[in-house]
């Protein structure tokens, strides 16, 4: 791709802003275009300057303009943290049909390979584990997580419309929990949500008894992954993430551990709808891409610790 110009929609949050160093990385030009909903200049302000780069405050709800050509469209726009979708209910539901369309009808336009940041959400509370790609997932549309899951789903049934019926180049990938540096302290997800606790000395919340289970990749593995997805053939959606499946009061311990937290753990109600288990089986990505995660928990945690811990210092 060295040489081409892509999109990234939704360039300024956590994983955008690392897909755009990539690219750049590359040799790939980069339109960013983010509404800063939930995003932040901060996490791409390194890359003003930079000559392949541009910024556009834009959101992707509406009508998608860039002017020249462009190789490719990489859709991440949209809430991705729990309270941030609770909170954007309706905003969540339009990047996900809207925004996808708009930004699908550009790639249509353009000739432009089109990349879809859907999620392990599309299986809802998973009654198949470890969660497969022919799962077709245990989602309930009316509460309140349907905003994100349903939104998502429907962003994937309207990518593949646009593969089947107007031969667009597409891709898919279901993108299982990812941390690491540039996650916002306050998004409420459980990585930055008990970092930031341990480093402060106050009680990690673990909802519910902590007994339900994820498995956390790191970033840098993660947009490994996008990018061999990206340059593959396969328009079928892909589970990439980390296969390491712990119950979030393990998490609880081992990030207190790490940090040398005498933080105490508290159990707080669990959130409606809360998936009980959550692993991806990622013999597809392994298969086709000889893609697998690399980093340990251990040393992807010191790297997002040593984020969070710096942030809190400049305070
Ligand atoms: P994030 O909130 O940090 O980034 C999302 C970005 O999209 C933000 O910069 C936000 O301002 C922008 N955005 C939202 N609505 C927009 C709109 N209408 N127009 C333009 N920009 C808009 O979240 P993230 O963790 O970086 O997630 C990125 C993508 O990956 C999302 O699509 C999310 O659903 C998906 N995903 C992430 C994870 C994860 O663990 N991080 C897991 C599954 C799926
Ligand atoms: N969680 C928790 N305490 C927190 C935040 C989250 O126990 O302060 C739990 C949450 O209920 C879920 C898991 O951690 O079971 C992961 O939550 P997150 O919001 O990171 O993402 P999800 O996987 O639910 O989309």
């Amino acid at each position: 791709m060295n040489g081409q110009r892509a999109l990234v929609t939704g360039g300024a949050g956590f994983l955008g802003s690392h897909l755009c160093d990539r690219l750049l990385a590359e040799g790939v030009e980069v339109v960013c275009m983010d509404n800063l909903i939930t995003g932040s200049i901060s996490n791409i302000e390194h890359l003003f300057g930079h000559e392949g780069f541009v910024f556009v405050k834009h959101d992707v709800t509406n009508f998608i303009h860039v002017a020249g050509r462009l190789d490719a469209i990489l859709h991440l726009a949209s809430p991705a943290s729990p309270i941030d979708y609770l909170k954007l209910p309706i905003q969540t539901l339009k990047v996900g049909s809207l925004g996808t369309h708009k930004a699908l009808g550009l790639a249509k336009s353009k000739g432009a390979k089109f990349f879809l940041a859907s999620t392990s959400e599309v299986y809802g509370d998973p009654l198949v584990h470890p969660q497969t790609e022919d799962y077709w997932g245990n989602v309930n549309p009316v509460g309140p997580r349907g905003v994100y899951d349903e939104a998502k789903r429907f962003g994937e049934a309207i990518t593949m419309a646009y593969h089947r019926h107007h031969g667009v180049d597409t891709r898919i990938v279901r993108i299982f929990n990812t941390y690491g540096p540039r996650m916002r302290a306050g998004d409420g997800r459980v990585v930055p949500a008990f970092i930031n606790q341990a480093l402060l000395g106050e009680p990690l919340t673990v909802f519910g008894d902590g007994s339900q289970t994820r498995s956390f990749c790191f970033v840098d593995d993660l947009i490994e992954g996008f990018w061999q997805l990206l340059n593959s053939e396969i328009s079928e959606p892909m589970n990439i993430g980390n296969p390491a499946e712990m119950t979030v009061l393990q998490f609880a311990e081992a990030i207190r551990d790490i940090i040398g937290s005498k933080s105490e753990v508290t159990f707080t109600e669990l959130p409606e709808d809360d998936p009980k288990v959550r692993q991806p089986d990622i013999t597809v990505a392994k298969r086709e891409l000889g893609w697998e995660p690399r980093v340990l928990l251990k040393d992807g945690l010191a790297k997002t610790i040593e984020y969070f811990a710096e942030r809190l210092e400049k305070k």
